[in-house]
């Protein structure tokens, strides 16, 4: 399998106001955080609402600047281009959002939205981009018809689509999509997520799918990696992490899971604790919520460390030292 996307070491941290004046403060958005994405394949990123995953899918475009960290796209070092040749190369990375109202512009038709990453980056003349947008809004499952139409005429699914198609006309190969389907209603979700795996296979796209829901994306990924509080803390193949989650955060996500296979019991967990208030400077980040922390929990910082082939976990109830 060929690595697409290998990130090394990521961190973004934002400068934080604090009480002092003399003190800097930074909020952790993404710290340290490393992953491996195959040509072909979808990984998704999973976690509560301020885990890093948003900041980590567009800090991999540069969409935000790192603060350090690697980022190897088909053998080259993103973090090293300068902003003009990353611009060009967005061409190959593309991103579908999660609110496709608030992503297109509504004075636009749909035509010139999908037609400006055309001219942005030089692609093809005015016929030559006549015939890919109609091929692209047939491609998800609109009329050529609907070129003429201003989002605000589309439905949440159909100007998904329209994102989805936006995000395609540069024939990218990585697509970076940020909770794509958490704004729609359910029953439009699996036409959405469906119409993303047939565009997966008839294109051989690449994708991360960030969602703040396992259940989302459980039957769109390969693998699965679980953020909290700006770090990786379980990484595996799905079968593996759904069969049998390690990290206690994952089990009590999962927990809260509507699981129809009987035969998957779980332990039922109830997270205590407040996201905001469980910020601790040393030992493990998820410690305040933890049913299992215990003294070494507090010490030292969990390594993401792989525990079985393919499975990756950040906890010290897993350390054989
Ligand atoms: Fe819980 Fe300790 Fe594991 Fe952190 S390292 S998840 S506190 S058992
Ligand atoms: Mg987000």
């Amino acid at each position: 399998q060929n690595v697409l996307l290998k990130v090394d070491n990521l961190k973004k941290y934002f400068p934080k106001r604090t009480a002092s004046l003399k003190k800097v403060s930074h909020v952790k958005a993404v710290d340290n955080v490393s992953f491996e994405v195959f040509e072909g394949e979808t990984l998704g990123i999973v976690g509560e609402s301020g885990c890093g995953k948003s900041t980590t899918g567009r800090t991999v475009m540069r969409l935000i600047e790192p603060t350090s960290g690697s980022i190897k796209f088909d053998g080259e070092d993103l973090s090293k281009l300068s902003k003009k040749v990353m611009r060009k190369k967005r061409r190959d990375i593309q991103m579908v959002f999660q609110d496709p109202y608030a992503s297109l512009n509504p004075r636009h038709t749909v035509k010139k939205i999908l037609e400006e990453p055309l001219i942005v980056h030089g692609i093809g003349n005015a016929q030559e981009r006549k015939e890919r947008i109609s091929e692209y809004l047939e491609i998800v499952g609109l009329d050529s018809y609907h070129g003429k139409r201003y989002p605000h005429q589309f439905s949440g699914g159909q100007r998904q689509r329209v994102g989805i198609a936006r995000a395609l006309m540069t024939n990218p190969k990585l697509i970076i999509a940020d909770e794509p389907v958490s704004a729609l209603d359910v029953s439009i979700q699996a036409q959405v997520l469906n119409l993303m795996q047939k565009l997966q296979e008839d294109l051989k796209l690449t994708y991360i799918f960030i969602a703040h829901d396992l259940g989302v994306v459980r039957h769109i990924s390969d693998r699965v990696a679980v953020m909290y509080l700006g770090s990786v803390v379980e990484l595996a193949e799905s079968e593996s992490l759904y069969a049998e989650p390690l990290h206690p955060y994952t089990k009590a996500l999962l927990s809260a899971v509507p699981i129809p296979d009987p035969t998957y019991e779980r332990e039922q967990m109830i997270i205590t604790g407040d996201i905001s208030n469980s910020v601790t400077d040393t030992g493990c980040k998820f410690q305040a919520r933890c049913p299992y922390a215990t003294i070494t929990c507090k010490m030292s910082t969990p390594d993401l460390v792989e525990v079985k082939p393919g499975h990756s976990v950040a906890c010290h109830l897993y350390s054989t030292d």
